[in-house]
């Protein structure tokens, strides 16, 4: 029994936790994560999933990035280099986290999903999960409430709605034509902001290793032309001057773009810290972990009080 399996059962033989004390998991055994996000930082940024990523990698799975949308809005280099920046810059990041080094890209154009036939996303993504077989699924959590981004919700429903439906039969059965079959999988890792208001709550934390958090941080750079922002460093020394206040460690950086890069780090490291601290570790990841039992509450709850390790 790993620790995965048993903090689930450990989680019903306590009953309630206290809000501060959320379980650890580990990767379940398997050998294929794939990832599906709207965008080309969702896997790196502060809030995203580059610590399950290296989680699982260093369990020996294989990571597989699908990029939902072609980025077109995000930058300042018009639409087109907007999009092959971006797409360059996905892959800088999925080096730098090791995931396997082609980006499955779906290309929807950017925020202008909900005007497209949501099924046709929806049956890529059952097509991909029969393709790649993971053994789990993570990606943004479509119970995340205020969600404000169309990409984040559009994908995420498609996806979680994908995973389920990739095993039956009846769904899509014009794909068994094209040499793939029904595919199963049972664990599912929804990130999301749950700590900005009420609807899903985290259920489980990963715990990361500060050398984890540094690759974290790492891939997060990988975004330059998005996250480099040298206003940001500028117009923080100038508020924190505006009160007579400064901030020693960006006085003592002259280039600006390094000082909004050392923001991000900090940001990026409170987060790590915030999350771990929820399960008494240094560094953690928190998710909403769907498992295999989910859908039959009596079933787990008669394995959690009945199951045994060899
Ligand atoms: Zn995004």
């Amino acid at each position: 029994m790993n620790r995965f399996t048993l903090s689930i059962v450990l989680l019903g033989i306590c009953g309630v936790l206290s809000a501060a004390d959320l379980p650890l998991v580990d990767p379940p055994p398997g050998k294929v994560l794939l990832v599906a996000q709207p965008h080309h930082d969702d896997h790196t940024t502060d809030y995203g999933l580059a610590g399950v990523i290296l989680r699982f990698i260093a369990d020996g799975y294989k990571a597989y990035y699908v990029r939902g949308t072609n980025d077109e809005k995000d930058g300042r280099l018009g639409f087109p280099r907007n999009d092959m920046m971006n797409l360059k810059e996905t892959y800088d990041a999925l080096r730098i986290l090791g995931m396997e080094d082609h980006v499955i890209n779906l290309n929807w154009r950017n925020n202008f999903e909900t005007s497209y036939a949501l099924n046709d996303q929806r049956e890529q993504l059952i097509f991909l999960v029969r393709k790649y077989k993971p053994d789990a699924v993570a990606g943004h959590n479509a119970w995340e409430h205020y969600q404000k981004n169309p990409g984040h919700r559009n994908l995420s429903w498609n996806y979680e709605e994908a995973y389920w439906l990739a095993g039956y039969r009846n769904v899509h059965p014009e794909h068994f034509e094209m040499g793939v079959g029904p595919h199963e999988t049972y664990h599912y890792f929804g990130k999301a902001r749950l700590d900005w208001g009420r609807g899903h709550r985290p259920n489980v934390i990963l715990e990361m290793t500060e050398e984890q958090v540094k690759v974290k941080e790492k891939a997060i750079h990988a975004h330059q032309h998005v996250y480099a922002n040298p206003g940001g460093a500028r117009s923080t020394r100038t508020r924190l001057a505006l009160q007579g206040l400064y901030l020693p460690e960006l006085e003592d950086v002259d280039d600006d773009t390094t000082a909004g890069n050392m923001m991000i780090e900090w940001n990026m490291n409170w987060i790590s810290r915030r999350w771990g601290k929820e399960a008494n570790v240094k560094y953690g990841e928190d998710y909403y972990y769907m498992g295999e039992f989910y859908h039959l509450p009596g079933l787990k709850e008669f394995l959690d009080e009945n199951v045994e390790a060899k």
